[in-house]
């Protein structure tokens, strides 16, 4: 296998033994990681170091959202980390979305995303702004502000997919978390609070890019098995 399995494990544990203990079965040929806020402030830069130590495409997932500037030097920062993907939030507005990317221009810099429409938002969270718009909508006009300001891609529902295929270029990238396994094939077969979920396959087949997963994997009996499975089911 190459290093081209588009699943990215959420490390989503609150210490580093809990993560080292799933990470040290896995290699970065199986998955890519994703760091997100609680590891990153328990455990900090020298976490995400040591991933990209051994040699793991790591998704720092911190959302930054602040003045353009403070994201920008944040963004920064976090290149320096040797970070394979990070992600601010599009509700930051353009401008931040610019400096963002303009501090992550190089060659060899991350993959910088959006994050649009939180999936755990949704019409009424809308309504309470003022913002009368529906979720599709909102989620398409803050993808569009993204690929103007030259960001690779966005996070989205993969239920959004097939929209946000037809309105953004043909290789921005579609970064899909609420992946649940439906399949006997699978050992884990649990919705827990994900709302609206996709199976890998249909995530792929609607025109994701990369599948964020979780529990499926990491709250398996046999985490390398599930990953196995899916890699092989999609690949
Ligand atoms: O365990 P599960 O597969 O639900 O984990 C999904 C991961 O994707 C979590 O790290 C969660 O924070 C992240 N995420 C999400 N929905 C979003 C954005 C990120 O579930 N809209």
């Amino acid at each position: 296998m190459h290093k081209t399995s588009p699943i990215i494990v959420a490390l989503d544990f609150s210490s580093d033994r809990e993560a080292f203990a799933l990470v040290d079965q896995l290699e970065p040929a199986m998955c890519r990681l994703k760091v997100g806020k609680a590891l990153f402030t328990r455990c900090g830069p020298s976490l995400v170091k040591k991933l990209v130590d051994k040699n793991f495409d790591v998704f720092l997932d911190l959302k930054y959202h602040d003045i353009p500037n403070t994201v920008a030097q944040a963004c920064a920062v976090a290149a320096d980390l040797g970070v394979w993907m990070l992600n601010v939030h599009a509700l930051g507005g353009e401008k931040m979305m610019q400096a963002a990317r303009e501090a992550t221009s190089d060659v060899d810099s991350p993959l910088l995303i959006a994050v649009t429409w939180l999936t755990s938002s949704g019409q009424a969270e809308l309504d309470a702004l003022g913002i009368k718009v529906t979720p599709q909508e909102m989620v398409s006009r803050l993808a569009l502000m993204s690929q103007n300001a030259g960001l690779d891609g966005v996070v989205c529902s993969a239920q959004e997919a097939p929209m946000l295929r037809k309105v953004l270029n043909s290789h921005s990238l579609l970064v899909t978390p609420g992946i649940r396994l439906d399949d006997k094939a699978y050992s884990a077969v649990k919705q827990d609070d994900q709302c609206r979920v996709v199976t890998p396959e249909k995530a792929m087949n609607d025109g994701a890019t990369y599948l964020v997963i979780g529990r499926p994997i990491t709250q398996s009996d046999d985490p390398c098995k599930v990953l196995r499975t899916i890699n092989n089911v999609i690949g």
